[in-house]
């Protein structure tokens, strides 16, 4: 019987140290589109959506720090080129994801996302288009009547060493990143990832993390589906492609 529970400790010690791997090494979204969507309508004549520099700070004293400023700084500049893009405006409306499979094996899909609405209403559920419109309006919770800005607030998190090797999921070791959207507008960032990520990896996890501040949260079946993975993988794919010119533009 102690034996028993030893393994079964030991098993959900491993299968937590496995989803806790995958955090760490960064989540594949799997992204699959709907190219017949049809997306060009007058009502996504939206307004340019801006990024507002808030609070924002960032650990910079050491060399690596400088370097990975400059990355961040860069990720910052792109956020507002991709968002605005016309791209990102149908990567986010023709999103599809995996419903299941038919008899022979193929998979279904289904023009949405997974928790496909705001805050707990999900009575509510919200369109792609609907989604694209909500991201647009940049209506924080915490940062209200702020429509057409992103307004960024963040930090950056050094855990200390000893913090760290606490192997136990805890913050410091699996979280890349984190708000509380009902109750402050910052967004916390973790070192142990921004000290080695590159620009569109930041990106993607700033993105993510600024879309929980609209009310798009986690709790669904498939984490992959919901609306901060996806559009945060939709945004890393486009920082990608990029060019330093078009980003050398921007820079300040
Ligand atoms: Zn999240």
């Amino acid at each position: 019987m102690k034996n028993l529970k030893v393994i079964i400790f030991l098993v959900s010690l491993s299968m937590s140290t496995n989803i806790f791997a995958t955090t760490v090494e960064g989540i594949e979204i799997p992204l699959s589109f709907d190219e017949s969507t049809k997306y060009i309508s007058p009502e996504f004549n939206l307004p340019y959506l801006v990024l507002t520099r808030e609070k924002i700070s960032f650990p910079s004293k050491t060399k690596l720090g400088k370097r990975q400023k400059m990355k961040f700084q860069k990720a910052l500049d792109i956020m507002e080129i991709v968002i605005n893009s016309e791209e990102f405006k149908r990567l986010v409306i023709s999103y599809q994801r995996k419903i299941g499979t038919n008899p022979s094996g193929d998979p279904i899909y289904e023009r949405s996302f997974s928790k496909n609405y705001l805050w707990n209403n999900s009575k509510a559920r919200l369109t792609n288009e609907e989604i694209y419109n909500i991201i647009m309006l940049g209506n924080e919770k915490m940062r209200p009547n702020t429509h057409g800005e992103i307004n960024f607030n963040s930090y950056v998190k050094i855990c200390s060493r000893y913090q760290l090797m606490v192997r136990n999921i805890n913050w410091c070791n699996g979280t890349i990143g984190s708000t509380k959207p009902s109750s402050s507008k910052m967004i916390k960032l973790n070192w142990k990832f921004y000290k080695k990520y590159e620009t569109h990896e930041m990106l993607a996890n700033m993105v993510h993390e600024w879309v929980h501040l609209l009310g798009f949260l986690h709790g669904e079946s498939n984490i992959h589906q919901e609306v901060p993975y996806v559009v945060g993988a939709i945004v890393k794919k486009l920082a990608k492609n990029i060019s330093e010119n078009k980003i050398a533009k921007n820079s300040y």
